[in-house]
């Protein structure tokens, strides 16, 4: 059964076609890793997914409901949630309001209280919670992001390179913590450069490049892909 349905998806801006007829599943329940080259169009698609960009053609569905001319917010209350590339924490608050800030959207009094302890405490973020987001570090503020993302106790959470910054530890963890949701039932779509990270939690892998749909399969079938190592494993070093 598939969560996201992305049925020939285009996205123009002015004459570069970031995104190119695109046809991409995401079945409910599993971990799906979207790679590629640095431009390759991950983050526009992701984009598109939430409904931040309008596609220039084609259609999204979200459990079998034509969302491509939703509002962003209408989907999060359909249960999709994201953590973009770029960091969006509100570095002059505090870790703990910006939790909070994230809870309200679909919690309030005591059950509010107590995700918030328990979204610190998962994150390593309870010794840390009363500094300023912007005195944590590049790693913990990933945390905080991947945390408000999850605040919204999404159905399906895409994380836009959730490990760029960490330490090869804190990617380690974040891909324990990424699997233990996953086990918990929540779909996750993830952009990731770090191949040791998509072999760690990666079920199903896509691989993008110049926009287009390049290859998709198994990790294992795309770890032995020479193509794919030619177009994004020799430029990974590099990028
Ligand atoms: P990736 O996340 O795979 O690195 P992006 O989706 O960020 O790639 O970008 C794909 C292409 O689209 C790039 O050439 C980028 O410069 C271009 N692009 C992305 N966003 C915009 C935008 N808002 N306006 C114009 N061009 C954009
Ligand atoms: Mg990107």
């Amino acid at each position: 059964m598939a969560i996201v349905d992305v049925q020939g998806v285009s996205k123009r801006f002015g004459g570069l076609t970031a995104v190119s007829d695109v046809d991409l599943t995401v079945n409910t329940g599993e971990i799906h890793c979207l790679i590629g080259p640095n431009g390759a169009g991950k983050s526009t698609l992701f984009k598109l997914i939430v409904g931040l960009y309008p596609p220039t053609k084609g259609s999204i569905f979200f459990d079998t409901v034509d969302i491509t001319n939703e509002r962003p917010h209408a989907r999060v209350q359909r249960g999709m949630s994201i953590k973009m590339q770029a960091p969006s924490v509100f570095k002059e608050l505090p870790v703990r309001q910006n939790i909070q800030i994230a809870l309200q959207e679909r919690f309030s009094g005591a059950e509010r209280s107590a995700e918030e302890e328990r979204l610190l405490t998962l994150l390593d973020l309870a010794p840390d919670s009363g500094k300023l987001a912007g005195a944590l570090s590049h790693g913990q503020q990933q945390w905080l992001e991947i945390g408000m993302a999850l605040a919204l106790k999404p159905q399906l959470l895409l994380l836009d390179e959730p490990t760029a910054g960490m330490s090869p530890e804190e990617t380690f963890k974040t891909g324990e913590l990424i699997k233990s949701f996953n086990s918990e039932g929540m779909t996750v779509l993830v952009v990731e450069h770090d191949m040791a990270f998509v072999r760690q939690v990666a079920q199903r892998v896509t691989v993008l490049h110049l926009g287009k749909i390049f290859a998709r399969g198994s990790l294992e079938a795309i770890l032995q892909d020479e193509k794919v190592a030619e177009i994004y494993l020799g430029k990974a070093h590099a990028h």
